[in-house]
């Protein structure tokens, strides 16, 4: 659905920097570790002294192509870096090396899924280029700090065209990328630890219109949730200046996620700004077919066929489908548990609905864990026998999952251990229904004066008398046998 107001649509266009999963860092051999003390991952390369030279990491081109293989991008036999001139207190050279006139990769597009519709999105360029370094603003010492463990680190620029017309294409646009970029292996796709970043170009115009407004960029935006919220945000920003007869600026914006709200940061540069000139110190890149095929060989089944495969072959819904292919180690997961045994529509239910919950709650969203948890595919598959086979009822299952999720433990040796097989003992459960019928009169009294909602109360009654082990379809059962007879 694109976003519309007062005669104007929305045009955007994102802009997103991925650092490469390479162990060491584009120009030099240092460590691209995430996270280790200060300054520990430094040498002059990527300090920026006087007089060294870059030598480029061959892992980062081919980590390039692959990205631009998964986008449908033309690979140039021939590109070039070139220096973007600019200060910073993080950017020791007072230039990043990046691509400019002659990038990698061109003309790609990917596609995206909004409510139930798929859309393509042009991409105008992928490059490769240089991360800064990092300032600390540290609240303990006098001043800033600098760390340039991170200066040097791979990074892929990936440009799309203007072909998002809503916050919510946007953020299906971003998490489409990151998906991509975690099946390749060469981004791990964390928003908050800034290894996926993203700014966004916004403009509003009369709708059918096909000049372009002008364009603000918004910085700061730390997760897909603040993506979609800076957006909206802007675009009723932007639709209110313009109702108001106000002229817009080029400007570039940051996103304050306290107030919900963009605030100027400074007029937008220009890229004469940068004063782009080719990069002396490296050889123009040429990227040879043979190269091209060789990584082509080794790509592996991405989210978008991987999501049509698992419709064909289990009959799930696209929207089901949609969700398991998302990250990599779901979908991996799921095929795993249908390999031992799990019923593939229960199977997706209990990953959709019941492990995503947990990986949410626990905040683990940005992070591949879930080969890492102690719970194995099989005995998810396990779990979902034991209900299908009526051993144990859903609800019980369900409360079984947060232990089985930290524990590892087998399912089936846990509901023997603690007893909790499901009751579906009739003798026993019409006790039961006995009980709660004389406790309850006048609900009693309610269903047969005709609110048949009322078993839903009764059927919890009986549930909760038996500590929720009864099978609650017998349960059900059994309560309007009692009540039919009794009135
Ligand atoms: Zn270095």
């Amino acid at each position: 659905m694109t976003w519309t107001h007062d005669g104007l649509e929305a045009v955007i266009g994102l802009e997103v920097h991925a650092e490469l999963l390479t162990r060491s860092k584009i120009f030099c051999a240092c460590s691209a570790a995430f996270g280790t003390p200060p300054n520990t991952n430094v040498c002059p390369v990527c300090l920026g002294m006087p007089g060294v030279l870059p030598v480029l990491n061959r892992r980062v081109v081919e980590f390039a192509i692959r990205a631009g293989l998964a986008t449908n991008s033309d690979i140039a036999p021939h590109s070039r870096f070139a220096r973007k001139n600019y200060f910073y207190p993080d950017l020791p050279k007072g230039y990043q090396i990046s691509m400019y006139e002659q990038p990698l990769c061109t003309n790609g597009w990917l596609e995206i899924l909004v409510e139930g519709e798929t859309k393509r999105v042009r991409l105008t360029r992928i490059h490769m280029e240089e991360d800064t370094g990092k300032n600390i603003h540290d609240a303990q010492v006098a001043g800033s700090l600098v760390d340039f463990n991170r200066s040097g680190v791979p990074l892929l620029e990936i440009v799309s065209e203007p072909d998002l017309g809503s916050a919510a294409e946007a953020g299906a646009y971003l998490r489409s990328l990151r998906s991509i970029l975690q099946y390749l292996e060469i981004c791990d796709g964390n928003m908050e630890e800034g290894s996926f970043r993203c700014d966004a170009n916004v403009s509003v115009r009369p709708i059918g219109s096909s000049t372009l407004g002008t364009k603000v960029e918004i910085k700061n935006m730390n997760s897909f949730r603040n993506v979609e919220r800076a957006i909206t945000y802007e675009l009723g920003r932007q639709a209110r200046a313009v109702a108001a007869g106000e002229r817009l600026v080029q400007e570039t914006r940051l996103w304050d996620a306290e107030r919900e709200e963009t605030r100027p940061m400074r007029s937008k540069e220009y890229a004469h700004d940068y004063r782009y000139f080719p990069e002396p110190d490296l050889l123009p890149l040429a990227v040879p077919q043979p190269w091209i095929d060789d990584v082509r060989a080794t790509m592996p089944e991405l989210p978008g066929p991987r999501r049509r495969r698992l419709e064909r072959e289990h009959g799930l819904s696209a929207y089901d489908a949609d969700v398991l292919t998302q990250r990599k180690d779901v979908a991996d997961f799921f095929e795993a548990a249908v390999a031992a045994g799990g019923s593939p529509k229960e199977t997706a239910n209990w990953i959709t609905s019941e492990l995503l919950r947990v990986v949410r709650e626990e905040k683990l969203d940005d992070a591949l864990v879930i080969r890492d948890w102690p719970l194995t595919p099989s005995q998810l598959a396990n779990l979902s026998v034991l209900v299908e086979r009526g051993t144990i009822n859903r609800n019980t299952a369900k409360s079984l999952l947060p232990r089985l999720l930290r524990t590892g433990a087998d399912p089936e040796a846990l509901v023997a251990a603690e007893g909790l097989a499901q009751v579906s003992d009739r003798g026993a459960l019409e006790r039961a229904v006995g009980e709660v019928l004389a406790k309850y009169p006048e609900q009693v009294e309610q269903f047969r004066a005709g609110k048949d909602r009322v078993i839903g109360f009764l059927v919890g009654q009986v549930m909760k008398s038996t500590g929720g082990k009864a099978n609650p379809q017998l349960v059900q059962e059994l309560l309007r046998a009692a009540l039919a007879q009794t009135s």
